[in-house]
C-alpha cells in the first residue's frame, strides 16, 4: 500500500494545477504588439523629456559631454551610494585602459534608509569615507590630518577628488550640484528632497577634516557607460549604461542640440559645448507612469498600492530586482487563496520513498510583504535538476514551505519564469528606444550580414538582474528582435557587456574631467 501511495499521482489534481499555473503566466504574456507600442511611446516619452521640465521620462542633462577613450590617468575616490550597499573605492586609471581598484562595501542600514534626517544617512557615509582612507590610504590620511591640526593648510595635490555616484533621481544643476528630486528603491526621508546631495555629503567630509572634495555627482547608470567606455573603447563609443539591479535606469549618448530644455534656457549652467553631445539619463524608471502601454496585472496593481511610491517607478516595478520577487509572490498568495486550487495541498507528495503532506510554515515569509527575493527567481530559472529539486530545497530551507511536490515546483517555476521574461521584454523596449534613437542602425558599413567593428552598438550593463538571471538577455533580444526597425539584423549589433560595478570607475573618471575643470574655476 505505501508503494502504491507514493507513485500515485492524481492526474485530475495534476491538470488543475497545470491549468492555473498557465493561466497566471498568460497575466504575464508582453507579445510583439505590446512591446511594439511601449517602444513608439518610449520614443515618444524620450522626446518630450529633452524640451521641457516635469514628464514621465525625466531626461535629465548630466552636464558630462564626453565619454572615455580609455587614455585617463590617475589616483582618484568615489562613492556609490546604491539601492542595498555603499561602496568607497580608490582607482588608480593607468591610462591603458586598465585600472586597479581598491575598495570596501557595506550593506545601508535600514534604518537609515527611512532615517528622520538626511545627515544621519550622510554622516553614516562620510564615516565609511574616513574608515576607508584611514586602511587603505593612511599614510596620506594622517599626513593633511596633521599638517590641519597645526595650523596648515592642506595643499591642493593632496585634495582626493570624488565621484558621488547617486543612483537616484538628481536634477542636476552643475557636474557637482543637484537636487534630489525623489527618493526610489524603498528609500524615504523626507527632508532631502530638493537638497543638493553633494552639499550634504561634502559637509559630513568637511567634519571629518577628510582631505577629499566632490568633485562630481554621477547617477550609477552614467558611471557605468563611462566605465564601459574606458575599458572596451569601441570605435563608435559606448551608446548606452544600464542598470537592471535592484533598481533600473538607462543613460546614453544624445546630441546636444536635441537636449533643447537645456541648451535653450538662460541658465543652463556651464558645460562643454564642443563635442555636440552630452550624456542624458533618462530615469527610465519612471517611464509610462499613466500605463498607456505598461502592462498592469491585479499584482502589479497590488504591489504598487502598498509601496512607498504608489503611482510612480511605474516601468522599475515591473522591471527591476527589487519588485519581481514580490509579483511572483501576490501570484502565488493568489493562488492559495482560492481553495479550488491545489497548490501547495498536495497530500501525498512524496520524494522517492518518502511520502508526506505539504507543509507551510506560519512564518513563511510566502506571507510577508516582499518576502520573496528576486534572487529566487533565478534559482527557479537556473533550475535544471530532475524533479526541480534545487528549487523545492529552497521552498524548504528560505521559505518555510517543506514537501513541495515536484509537479507544484513544476507550477512555481512557469509563473516565476513569466514574471521574469515580462521584465526582460520590459527591458528591451528602453533598449529598443534608446538604438533607434541614435541613429546608429541607420548606417551600416558592412551589407555581408556579418557584423563589423564599426557597425557594432555598444551598450554597457550591470546589476544583480543582468548578472544572475539565467537568460535574461536572451529574453531581451528576442524581443529585439521582434521590434520592427530593429529586426534580425539590428538585434546582431548590438553588443551587451557587462560593466562590473562600472559605478566606480566611473565616478572616477567624472571626477578626473571635474577636477580640472573645478580647479581652473577655483570652486
Ligand atoms: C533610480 C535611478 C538609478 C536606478 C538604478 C532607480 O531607482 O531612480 O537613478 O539609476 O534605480 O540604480
Ligand atoms: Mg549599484
Amino acid at each position: 500500500v505505501e508503494f502504491a501511495r507514493t507513485f500515485y499521482t492524481d492526474t485530475t489534481r495534476s491538470m488543475a494545477l497545470a491549468e492555473q499555473a498557465k493561466r497566471v503566466a498568460a497575466e504575464f504574456e508582453f507579445d510583439k504588439d505590446h512591446v511594439q507600442k511601449a517602444v513608439k511611446e518610449f520614443l515618444r516619452e524620450m522626446d518630450e523629456g529633452l524640451q521641457k521640465e516635469g514628464t514621465e521620462l525625466s531626461q535629465i542633462p548630466t552636464y558630462v559631454t564626453a565619454v572615455p577613450n580609455g587614455t585617463e590617468k590617475g589616483l582618484y575616490m568615489a562613492v556609490d551610494l546604491g539601492g542595498t550597499n555603499f561602496r568607497v573605492c580608490s582607482i588608480q586609471l593607468h591610462g591603458n585602459t586598465t585600472f586597479s581598484l581598491t575598495q570596501s562595501k557595506v550593506a545601508i542600514p535600514r534604518e537609515l534608509m527611512v532615517a528622520q534626517t538626511s545627515k544621519e544617512l550622510f554622516s553614516f557615509l562620510a564615516k565609511q569615507i574616513e574608515n576607508f582612507l584611514k586602511q587603505h590610504h593612511e599614510e596620506h590620511y594622517s599626513s593633511t590630518i596633521k599638517r590641519r591640526e597645526t595650523g596648515g593648510q592642506v595643499k591642493e595635490e593632496e585634495i582626493f577628488n570624488l565621484g558621488f555616484t547617486f543612483s537616484f533621481p538628481v536634477q542636476q544643476i552643475g557636474i557637482n550640484k543637484g537636487l534630489l528630486m525623489r527618493w526610489t528603491k524603498g528609500f524615504d526621508i523626507a527632508d532631502a528632497i530638493g537638497k543638493d546631495v553633494c552639499a550634504l555629503l561634502q559637509a559630513e567630509i568637511d567634519e571629518l577634516h577628510l582631505p577629499v572634495r566632490v568633485a562630481a555627482l554621477v547617477n550609477d547608470t552614467v558611471g557605468t557607460l563611462m566605465a564601459r567606455s574606458y575599458t572596451s573603447p569601441g570605435k563608435t563609443g559606448t551608446l548606452l549604461g544600464a542598470i537592471f539591479g535592484t533598481g533600473t535606469n538607462g543613460a546614453y549618448v544624445e546630441k546636444l542640440d536635441k537636449v533643447t530644455k537645456l541648451t535653450q534656457s538662460k541658465d543652463g549652467g556651464i558645460y562643454d559645448k564642443s563635442t555636440g553631445e552630452m550624456i542624458v539619463n533618462t530615469e527610465w524608471g519612471s517611464f509610462d507612469n499613466s500605463l498607456r502601454t505598461l502592462p498592469n496585472t491585479p499584482y502589479d496593481i497590488e504591489l504598487d498600492e502598498k509601496s512607498v511610491n504608489p503611482g510612480i517607478q511605474m516601468f522599475e516595478k515591473r522591471v527591476s530586482g527589487m519588485f519581481l520577487g514580490e509579483i511572483l509572490r501576490l501570484a502565488l498568495v493568489g493562488l492559495l487563496k482560492d481553495p479550488k486550487v491545489p497548490l501547495f495541498r498536495d497530500e501525498n507528495s512524496a520524494d522517492n520513498d518518502v511520502h508526506s503532506t505539504t507543509q507551510i510554515h506560519q512564518d513563511s515569509p510566502l506571507y510577508k510583504q516582499w518576502g520573496i527575493d528576486t534572487s529566487f527567481l533565478s534559482i527557479c530559472a537556473g533550475d535544471t535538476s530532475a524533479g526541480w529539486r534545487m528549487l523545492r530545497q529552497t521552498l524548504d530551507k528560505d521559505y518555510g514551505i517543506s514537501a513541495v511536490s515536484a509537479e507544484d515546483a513544476e507550477a512555481v517555476r512557469e509563473i516565476a519564469a513569466a514574471v521574469g521574461r515580462r521584465a526582460a521584454r520590459l527591458s528591451a523596449v528602453a533598449i529598443a528606444a534608446i538604438v533607434i534613437t541614435s541613429g546608429r542602425l541607420d548606417t551600416a558599413s558592412s551589407t555581408s550580414g556579418e557584423v563589423s567593428e564599426d557597425d557594432v552598438i555598444d551598450i554597457g550593463v550591470d546589476g544583480s538582474l543582468v548578472e544572475f538571471y539565467p537568460g535574461f538577455e536572451d529574453h531581451v533580444r528576442q524581443a529585439l528582435r521582434e521590434v520592427e526597425e530593429i529586426g534580425e539584423q539590428g538585434e546582431k549589433r548590438v553588443r551587451i557587456g557587462i560593466a562590473k560595478d562600472g559605478s566606480g570607475v566611473g565616478a572616477a573618471l567624472i571626477a578626473l574631467v571635474a577636477g580640472s575643470v573645478l580647479e581652473e574655476t577655483g570652486q
